[in-house]
């Protein structure tokens, strides 16, 4: 189905019987929030990654703060992330009590530049947030080893790559903590929201163990500052469990997708993303285009949807443009009017990668 950039429907009903079966057993266990169900999952999840702690949180933007504030980051405290990765860095960096500041991107992956980040370290700074947007893997091994250099803390974003791997290691396992989101159009996805901060650190899980629940060392005492309340409910991991044995299975066949979609569009003004490598987990399929309105235009006439990720760059969004110092950052202000999403996901059928082609291939731009 075309009109749609995702349908969870079709994709949810393929799992019907594991999803009402951890249903049934969360009804009847009487137990919502932040219990077995939640440790199961966050120690399948863990080993999954391969990281030692993995902590269930609400959301992925809470993962992301928690993340940030587990690594004592806050306050007179910058953190370098890109501008293009649709404002959640930016926001768990805010709410964290730090300042964002801006690197730019890599023209042929569109993540975190290793050398314009350097270049960016300044006496304030003290982490970098990398994201592996889209699905693809950001350049971990050269941003780890920047880090490394500087003495700073690297966080992965993770919520558009579960499962994407380099080398024998899966996102999440490079940095001092990574952040994941279970949103349900996510690689993986629940039915509702949910997060979950990775790390190799006993002491900052325990750090963001206490933090997600009010700073509590024990029930009702309360020893960290800054706590506050983002559990991951039973339900929601429950949910999960279900779904993660299937998670490299349904990324091989968004690969399969990517890559038959890349075949198959053809056209001198529409310039496709790199789909090799298992690297890349096919989270959004985005290409681009000089002509992004008239293309947009020409695919909604044939009732095909598509979408921006993202339409504006986070210094220039208006909530934060004023308390921000703008950077000027070439590849990420020239790529954010040309970038355009068109469907990709697992149940996408070969009719209709060959109705995309062939409406592409139609495109007359003049
Ligand atoms: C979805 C997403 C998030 C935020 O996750 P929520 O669960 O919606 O808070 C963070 N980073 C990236 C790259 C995302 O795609």
């Amino acid at each position: 189905m075309l009109s749609q950039l995702n349908n969870l429907r079709v994709h949810n009903d393929r799992f019907d019987d594991a999803l009402r079966e951890a249903f049934q057993r969360v009804l009847e266990s009487g137990w919502f929030a932040l219990g077995p169900e939640v440790e199961a999952f966050e120690s399948e999840f863990a080993d999954y990654c391969g990281a030692p702690h993995c902590i269930g949180v609400a959301n992925g933007t809470d993962a992301l703060e928690l993340a940030i504030r587990g690594l004592g980051i806050g306050r007179g405290d910058e953190v370098i992330t890109a501008a293009n990765a649709g404002m959640y860095s930016t926001t768990a960096i805010l709410a964290s009590g730090a300042t964002p500041g801006y690197a730019d991107i890599q023209p042929n992956t569109l993540t975190l530049c290793p050398q314009d980040a350097a270049a960016r370290i300044g006496p304030a700074t003290r982490a970098i947030v990398v994201t592996h947007l889209f699905g693809r893997l950001a350049d971990v091994d050269s941003l780890r080893a920047l880090a490394d250099r500087h003495g700073l803390a690297m966080i992965e974003d993770c919520a558009q790559a579960h499962g994407a791997e380099r080398a024998g290691r899966r996102a999440g396992s490079w940095g001092d903590a990574a952040a994941f989101s279970f949103y349900p159009t996510k690689n993986l996805g629940a039915l509702g929201d949910g997060g979950a901060v990775l790390t190799r650190d006993p002491a900052i899980a325990e750090k963001v163990r206490q933090l997600r629940q009010y700073g509590w060392e024990s029930k009702y005492v309360s020893s960290v500052a800054g706590g506050r309340n983002s559990r991951l409910d039973e339900l929601q991991a429950a949910l999960l469990r279900a779904k993660l044995p299937k998670l490299d299975a349904l990324n091989e066949e968004r690969r399969t997708t990517a890559f038959a979609l890349a075949s198959a569009v053809s056209h001198p003004g529409i310039t496709k993303p790199d789909v090799e490598g298992k690297d890349f987990v096919a989270h959004l399929f985005v290409v681009q285009t000089e002509r992004r309105a008239n293309l947009q235009e020409h695919l909604r006439a044939q009732d095909i949807a598509s979408d921006i990720h993202y339409p504006v760059l986070d210094y220039q969004q208006t909530s934060v443009a004023h308390a921000l110092e703008t950077p000027h950052l070439e590849v990420s202000e020239r790529l954010v009017s040309r970038i355009l999403t068109i469907p990709c996901y697992p149940e996408l059928s070969a009719q209709d990668i060959a109705r995309l082609a062939e409406t592409t291939a139609n495109w007359d731009p003049q």
